[in-house]
C-alpha cells in the first residue's frame, strides 16, 4: 500500500487517479507438474507399417510430420512418403470447390455418406492457404461435417496451416499418398472457390466438381472463366423449396455457357446438375455423373495420362519450391536483398540490375 506514492500517476497533478499496488503473483512453476516427455519420433518403417494396416492414429501422426517444418520431421516424412508410394494411386481423387456458403461442408457430408454406403473409405482433405487455424472457414474441419466426423470409415483433416500456396498444396498432395496407402479409396480435396487454390487442387485430382448457387440476375457474373473451364462437373446446390426454379434457370445458363468452351483434353463433356445437399435431393444423380466420368476416362486412357502429367507437374513444383526456399532463407541473400530493395526504392538502381546483382551473388557462392 505504502509504495502507492511512488507511482507517478499518484502525483498531485493527476488528481483523481490512483494506482494500487498489485497482488504478489505466485510462481508460475507448478511444483507438482511433471515435465512432459516429448514423444519420441517414430521411425519411418514403424509409421509405414501402421499406415498400411490402416491405423488412423499412425496415419494422423505421419500427416503431422508431413506438415511439420522441422527438418528432422521432414526427413522421416519424406521416407514414409517414399515407402508408401508403391501402395498409393488406387483411389478416386475428387476436388470440390465453391465460394464460402455454397454448401461445401453440407454437401461433402451427404456425398460422403452416399459413397460409403457401398463400403470403402473416404479421406477429406483441404487446401486453404488463406486461413490460419484460428480464423476463416477452416476447410475440412470436422465440426462442419457432423455425420462424416463420427463415421468410422472417414478420415477428415483440415488444411495444413497457412503458408505459401505451393507449400500447402504440396503437403496435401503428399497426404493423399499416405491416405491411399492406408486404404482410402475415395479422396476429397476441398478448397474455397476464390483465387488460386483451385488450380492447385486441379493439379492433384481426377475429377473437379464446382458447387454453384443460383443467384439473381446474371448467373455467370463473378465466376472466373478459368474455374469453369477446369470443372468436370458443375452442380447447383440448394435446389429446394422456392429456389428450384431459379436453380433450373442457372442450370440452363451454365449449360449454354459451357457450349462456348473449347473441348476438354479428356474428351469428357462437363455436365451441369441441380441438387440439394441439405435436403439430400439429387445426390445419387451427382454420383452417377462422377461414376460415368471415371468409366469414360479409364476407357479412353485419359485417367493415366492426367495422373502422369500431375506427377511431372509436382516434380517441378517441388523443385521450384525448394529452390525458392533455399534462395530466400540464405542470410547473406536476405541482407543483400534488403540493401538492394532500398536502392531500388531510392531510384539508385533499376529493378533489373538489382535482381541481377543478387542472383549473381547467389550463384557464385
Ligand atoms: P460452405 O461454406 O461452402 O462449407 O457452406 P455450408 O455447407 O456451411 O453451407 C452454408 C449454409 O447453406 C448453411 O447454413 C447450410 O445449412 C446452407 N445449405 C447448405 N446446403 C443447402 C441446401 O441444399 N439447401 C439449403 N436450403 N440450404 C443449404
Amino acid at each position: 500500500m505504502t509504495d502507492n506514492h511512488h507511482h507517478i500517476e499518484n502525483d498531485e497533478q493527476f488528481i483523481g487517479l490512483t494506482v494500487n499496488s498489485g497482488v504478489k503473483q505466485p510462481p508460475v512453476v507448478n511444483p507438482y507438474l511433471k515435465p512432459r516427455k516429448r514423444r519420441p519420433l517414430p521411425s519411418a518403417s514403424e509409421l509405414v507399417e501402421g499406415i498400411l494396416k490402416g491405423d488412423v492414429t499412425v496415419l494422423s501422426r505421419a500427416v503431422t510430420l508431413v506438415e511439420s517444418l522441422s527438418p528432422e520431421h521432414q526427413a522421416v516424412a519424406q521416407e514414409v512418403i517414399e515407402k508408401c508410394l508403391p501402395y498409393s494411386g488406387n483411389s478416386r481423387r475428387i476436388g470440390i470447390t465453391g465460394v464460402p456458403g455454397a454448401g461445401k461442408s453440407t454437401s461433402i457430408d451427404v456425398f460422403g455418406l452416399h459413397i460409403l454406403k457401398d463400403g470403402g473409405k473416404l479421406a477429406v482433405l483441404a487446401i486453404d492457404p488463406s486461413s490460419e487455424r484460428t480464423k476463416g472457414s477452416i476447410l475440412g474441419d470436422k465440426t462442419r461435417m457432423e455425420q462424416l466426423a463420427v463415421h468410422p470409415a472417414a478420415f477428415i483433416r483440415p488444411s495444413p496451416s497457412a503458408g505459401s500456396l505451393g507449400g500447402v498444396a504440396r503437403k496435401t498432395r503428399e497426404t493423399i499418398v499416405l491416405c491411399e496407402a492406408a486404404g482410402y479409396n475415395n479422396i476429397f480435396v476441398e478448397t474455397v472457390g476464390v483465387g488460386q487454390s483451385e488450380t492447385a487442387v486441379h493439379s492433384m485430382v481426377d475429377f473437379f466438381l464446382l458447387i454453384q448457387l443460383a443467384g439473381t440476375g446474371d448467373e455467370l457474373q463473378g465466376i472466373k472463366r478459368g474455374i469453369m473451364e477446369m470443372a468436370d462437373g458443375i452442380v447447383i446446390n440448394k435446389a429446394d423449396g422456392d429456389n428450384i426454379d431459379r436453380a433450373r434457370l442457372a442450370q440452363a445458363q451454365f449449360r449454354s455457357a459451357l457450349h462456348l468452351f473449347p473441348p476438354t483434353a479428356s474428351g469428357w463433356k462437363p455436365e451441369v446438375l441441380c441438387y440439394s445437399g441439405y435436403y439430400n435431393l439429387g445426390v445419387p444423380e451427382v454420383w452417377e455423373m462422377i461414376d460415368r466420368y471415371f468409366t469414360f476416362v479409364k476407357e479412353n486412357g485419359y485417367f493415366e495420362v492426367k495422373r502422369q502429367e500431375q506427377a511431372r507437374y509436382w516434380m517441378y513444383e517441388t523443385i521450384n519450391e525448394k529452390l525458392r526456399q533455399h534462395f530466400y532463407t540464405n542470410p547473406e541473400v536476405e541482407k543483400l536483398l534488403q540493401e538492394k530493395e532500398m536502392k531500388v526504392l531510392g531510384n539508385q538502381q533499376s529493378s533489373f540490375t538489382a535482381a541481377r546483382d543478387v542472383l549473381d551473388f547467389y550463384f557464385k557462392k
